[in-house]
């Protein structure tokens, strides 16, 4: 299944509904929005559904006011964008079946659950992928839908940090700047903005910190998010900043959430995959960033995926090192 097979499925639909995944990051929101002004510049109807509030630093991205949390019909295609099942997309996938469905992803854990999949690993964000399409369905970029589309790719890659940044990448970036974009702009809003409730609670939980086996892990509780007056705790990126240890080739992060179940966010050092201990448990992701969702409570959810990571840290994949 193809980029072609999606072109050419787009082109024919008219009312088209644009679902992204639960707990949105700056891909799922800049791949929905990008592909809703798309499909508007076509004249076609399209709108973007989440089935979640957004970030603060999300909300500020050029249309991201007009998401909604439910889907209106009628629509005769529902496009998926950066979600791996379709449980990521919440109710939107619940209230729209019976149409076709166009998957698109670029998570190696991706289900395959549409009616036409066109998913492609090799690719640093869905935001990319729309940034092809854009060009398939004879797009032009103008300096708000470059912003958009530059968002993602600068979401997913950590601000053009990951291993998977090629010259690829930068000539899409180059030319999304040329349209207008502003790259300072945008790694400043999604990396160098956080409430000072967030710092404090990072420091916290890093206080807390434990490494064992090549896996450094923390807990954040419940209790700890209520005394930080912090609602989103998986804005923190705490991961991501904990993989930076030296000593560690994989990080972990536990979240309690207000209904008690425990999101775990992970990461791995080049060489090392964590998408396959998140989609064991039922979640989903990327070999180096994956994360799951468990029932909880704490000490139930942690043991297992600790003897999970343990052994994915023994498992070094050797050639393919520093070559996710
Ligand atoms: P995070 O640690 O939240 O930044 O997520 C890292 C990666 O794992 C992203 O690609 C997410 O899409 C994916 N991911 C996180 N949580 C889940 C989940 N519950 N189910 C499937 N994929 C997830
Ligand atoms: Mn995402
Ligand atoms: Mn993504």
């Amino acid at each position: 299944m193809s980029r072609e097979q999606a072109r050419q499925v787009l082109k024919e639909a008219q009312r088209i509904a644009v679902a992204t995944h639960v707990s949105p990051d700056a891909d799922a929101i800049s791949s929905a929005i990008g592909l809703v002004q798309i499909l508007r510049r076509l004249g076609k109807t399209a709108e973007a559904f989440c089935d979640d509030d957004l970030p603060a630093r999300l909300k500020a991205l050029p249309h991201a006011g007009e998401i909604a949390r439910i889907a209106r019909g009628p629509f005769d295609l529902l496009v998926s964008l950066d979600a791996s099942d379709p449980g990521r997309l919440g109710k939107a996938f619940a209230e729209l079946q019976g149409i076709p469905l166009l998957n698109i992803d670029h998570h190696i854990t991706n289900t395959h659950f549409g009616t036409i999949n066109w998913i492609d690993p090799s690719a640093v964000a869905t935001s990319e992928m729309v940034l092809w399409l854009a060009e398939d369905l004879g797009v032009t970029l103008d300096a708000e839908l470059a912003s958009i589309l530059l968002a993602g790719i600068v979401g997913d890659t950590m601000g053009l940090r990951t291993a998977n940044v090629s010259p690829r990448v930068m000539h899409e970036v180059t030319r999304l700047m040329e349209a207008g974009a502003s790259l300072p702009a945008l790694v400043d809003a999604l990396f160098n903005r956080r409430p000072l409730a967030a710092i404090r609670l990072f420091g916290q939980a890093l206080a807390e910190a434990r490494m064992e086996d090549g896996v450094i892990w923390t807990v954040i509780t419940r209790e700890m998010r209520a005394a930080s007056g912090l609602t989103h705790a998986n804005d923190l990126s705490l991961s991501s900043f904990l993989i930076g240890a030296e000593e560690a080739r994989i990080a972990a992060v536990f979240t309690e959430r207000d209904d008690g179940k425990v999101e775990v966010s992970m990461r791995a050092r080049p060489g090392y995959d964590v998408a396959r201990v998140a989609l064991a448990f039922g979640g989903g992701g990327h070999p180096p960033a994956a994360g799951c969702l468990l029932p909880g409570p704490l000490e139930e959810a942690i043991p297992p995926i600790l003897r999970a990571l343990k052994a994915a840290a023994r498992n070094s994949q050797g050639e393919t090192q520093g070559e996710h």
